[in-house]
């Protein structure tokens, strides 16, 4: 045992957030114990995280986050077959219509299948000194010390094919995602809930896998084209394994079809052409699989008195945003940071010092998915006139970006959460995204004429 290493954290659920906690709590426990009520399997899709079948971008303050977790990270998913590259090099990316400025950027894009990059991170943390998943457990609920209901001593569980059991710990972290039961198992204990705010969008994604040919996309990795008020979004990437993965998505129920020509048909319904012409031209491994995203929810734990010093709650369950922003893995990086930080300075008041400490990074994404979602006249929610502006502004610069590298390399830099809001605010960014922002012209969405005639010629890629 290291010296300083002591106690058992136990962690509720092995998928992103509950990994990258596990891998942190690892240098100040004796033993993590990671708990999952699905089956752990190797490089596949698994039941306890659907949406690994769906497109999943890991942002490039994620990837350093990680990269520093884990170190030769991303070298070990390029030796898996994980194609890597500069965001905006081999890759295309589309806002409002128009592509952004093919620049250099500093930010690496590594393009793994989401089982892929689990998996990996999986095994490299069970090789940590004291730490154990354990499959196939589910938690049930909160165990508190006897007449102490702010002192968490253990999770009820139930293994499969076996009875209900507690696992004694001395620090539980809730990693079960959206769905987490923390604000019930709270309540359980006399505890108040957490206040919840959720911001509706009636998401749908399909997704699909085909065979990749050199001449795809004219060699390109990827192509990512952005969901927009009038517009329908998707992408297509190249995973490990040679393979497209397309995911097509549209908001407030404007979901892609899952039949094949249904998916084809939203495809050429974006406003590019490119994703289509990959489905048109290359051979489907497997078919259309949906997903259903109704809105983005988060839970204010940083807000709550009279909670447990020593139950953390981490990732989607805390805070769950619109995927097509690929926040999410991120936000779950920036948590652990934080979390590895409040050990460093004591067990003391953990759980009040970690969730108050976290809110803020968790705050700039809900308010950059939020905000962008409020783009959407469907949508509800407080339209601020700050908000309003900030919509306005943002346009501009995804137009300039298509025409100036510097508007392109910022706003790049900002989405991928390693630049702050205010980069794109300075005065001489200013000058720029005004400059080019009035001077382009994006193409404007069109009515989608009846029975959905394709608006993109279908050429061959
Ligand atoms: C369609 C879709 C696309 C997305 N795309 C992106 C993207 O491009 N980029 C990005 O960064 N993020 C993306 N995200 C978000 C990302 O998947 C999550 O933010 C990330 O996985 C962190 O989630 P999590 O670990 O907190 O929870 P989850 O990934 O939901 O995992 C929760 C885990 O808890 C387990 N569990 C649940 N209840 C219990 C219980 N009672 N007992 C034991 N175990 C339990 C589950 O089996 C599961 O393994 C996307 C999300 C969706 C839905």
């Amino acid at each position: 045992m290291a010296p300083g290493r002591s106690g058992h954290a136990v962690v509720i659920g092995a998928s992103l957030a509950g990994i990258l906690a596990a891998r942190v709590l690892a240098d100040s426990y004796e033993r993590v114990t990671v708990l999952d009520r699905d089956d752990l399997p190797g490089v596949e899709q698994r039941r306890g995280a659907p949406q690994g079948r769906h497109l999943h971008g890991l942002m490039e303050r994620g990837r350093r986050i990680i990269e520093d977790l884990f170190p030769g990270l991303t070298a070990e998913l390029a030796d898996l077959g994980a194609p890597t590259t500069e965001v905006l090099i081999r890759s295309r990316w589309y806002l409002s219509g128009l592509r952004v400025h093919p620049t250099p950027t500093g930010l690496t894009t590594v393009l793994a299948s989401r089982p892929l990059l689990e998996s990996t991170l999986r095994a490299r943390t069970a090789a940590l000194p004291g730490v154990a998943f354990r499959s196939r457990v589910a938690a049930l609920g909160l165990v508190a010390a006897p007449g102490d209901p702010r002192r968490v001593v253990g999770v009820r569980v139930q293994s499969a094919g076996a009875g209900v059991e507690v696992i004694e710990a001395d620090l539980v972290v809730d990693a079960t995602g959206r769905g987490s039961r923390a604000p019930d198992w709270l309540a359980d204990l006399g505890c108040p809930r957490p206040a919840e705010e959720r911001i509706d969008i009636d998401l749908g994604y399909a997704s699909r896998t085909y065979r990749r040919r050199p001449e795809h996309l004219d060699g390109d990795l990827g192509v990512v084209v952005s969901t927009m008020p009038g517009w329908r979004g998707g992408g297509a990437i190249v995973l490990e394994g040679n393979r497209w993965h397309v995911t097509l998505g549209g908001m407030l129920g404007d979901h892609p079809p899952l039949d094949d020509a249904g998916f084809r048909m939203f495809a050429s319904t974006l406003p590019v052409p490119d994703v289509h012409q990959i489905v048109s031209a290359a051979e489907p491994l497997d078919d259309p699989v949906p997903h259903r995203f109704r809105g983005s929810l988060r839970r204010h734990y940083e807000a709550l008195v009279g909670a447990p010093g020593n139950f953390l709650v981490v990732g989607d369950a805390a805070c769950s945003l619109n995927p097509v922003y690929a926040q999410g893995m991120t936000v779950a990086a920036q948590q652990s940071e934080v979390l590895g930080r409040c050990l460093r300075a004591g067990r003391d008041d953990l759980a009040r010092r970690f969730h108050q400490e976290a809110a803020p990074l968790i705050d700039l994404a809900w308010r950059m998915s939020t905000n962008a979602d409020l783009n959407y006249p469907g949508v509800e929610g407080p339209r601020t006139a700050r908000v309003r502006l900030t919509n306005a502004y943002l346009r501009r610069a995804h137009i300039a970006a298509h025409v100036d590298p510097v508007v392109a390399r910022a706003f790049m830099r900002l989405a991928n959460l390693v630049e702050p809001p205010a980069s794109i605010l300075r005065p001489a960014m200013m000058a720029r995204v005004l400059r080019h922002g009035f001077a382009t012209s994006a193409p404007v969405p069109r009515p989608r004429p009846a029975g959905e005639t394709a608006r993109v010629p279908v050429t061959g890629v």
